[in-house]
């Protein structure tokens, strides 16, 4: 039996209350994971919780092992992962306490591991087979639709769709890239969401994308430009009905043996030169 089959990886908000709670260290053949993962159970669901900037907030965007934190997850039995993050609206619509999940991701990350298959020989000498991801679709079809009913029987009214926009950071944008973002047409901006949902599609899990706007981006607003402080009081503010978004959302997702979406097959014949877990 695997000791979890959902997936969150998020802030310690979204587990610190529940009432029994295990935590367990993972290794992984990528290293170690941002932290302990924590199991709990959350309607008849057992899930395990990823703080992903670890306990205390101590891992900034760009140095957080994202490949290790799939791997954990995969490795616990977790087939399904919801990835809740703050960013920044590019548009004047998407204020503060703004909920979009979205169905499209541009990566502007610099230098991050982003794939589990990236040539590096293996222990035996062979090579590893070159792989090309499709990935148009980057979100869980089912899980989006999940985070969206969820968001709604909460009365918190979800923009449905749009366009993540990655950055690396940890600085926020300059008015410009800023602009220049909104101008593609582009709803929001982070730092986490990517390779998250594309290490998550390598392995054969569902991944969706949970975007909380806790500030409008530097082209879309007219003051200082974003603020660390800003970000954390707003996230702050909301992290309390997210966390019932998304628990209700973890009830609504399907089992994992009944998934029939895109996710489950991407990387089937893929051979990684390690046994998947
Ligand atoms: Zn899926």
């Amino acid at each position: 039996m695997a000791d979890a089959e959902i997936g969150v990886i998020g802030g310690s908000g979204f587990y610190s209350f529940l009432d029994d709670v295990t935590e367990i260290t993972v290794d992984t053949p990528y290293g170690r994971p941002s932290d302990s993962l924590f199991l709990g159970e959350i309607a008849g669901r057992q899930v395990a919780f990823l703080p992903r900037h670890g306990r205390g907030h101590h891992l900034p965007p760009h140095r957080i092992n994202y490949r290790a934190n799939l791997w954990a997850l995969r490795s616990l039995g977790v087939r399904q992962v919801l990835g809740p993050c703050a960013v920044g609206g590019l548009r004047p619509e998407y204020g503060p306490g703004t909920l979009l999940v979205p169905d499209q991701l541009v990566d502007r990350t610099k230098a991050r591991a982003q794939t589990y298959f990236d040539g590096e020989p293996l222990p035996d000498g062979s090579v590893p087979n070159v792989v090309h991801l499709t990935f148009a679709d980057p979100y869980c079809p089912t899980g989006r639709q999940a985070a969206l009913s969820a968001a709604r029987g909460r009365d918190w009214e979800p923009v449905d769709g749009g366009t993540l926009v990655v950055i690396e950071g940890p600085r926020f944008s300059t008015r410009a890239e800023s602009r220049w973002h909104a101008a593609q047409g582009w709803s929001v901006v982070g730092m986490t969401g990517h390779p998250e949902a594309v290490l998550a599609r390598e392995l054969g899990l569902c991944y969706t994308s949970l975007t909380l706007v806790t500030d409008l981006d530097a082209g879309a607003e007219t003051g200082e430009g974003v603020s660390h402080d800003e970000v954390f009081r707003v996230f702050a503010e909301n992290v309390g009905r997210l966390r019932e978004v998304l628990f209700d959302a973890i009830a609504g997702l399907p089992d994992n043996a009944a998934r029939d979406c895109l996710c489950t097959g991407a990387h089937v014949g893929w051979d990684l030169g390690i046994e998947l877990p």
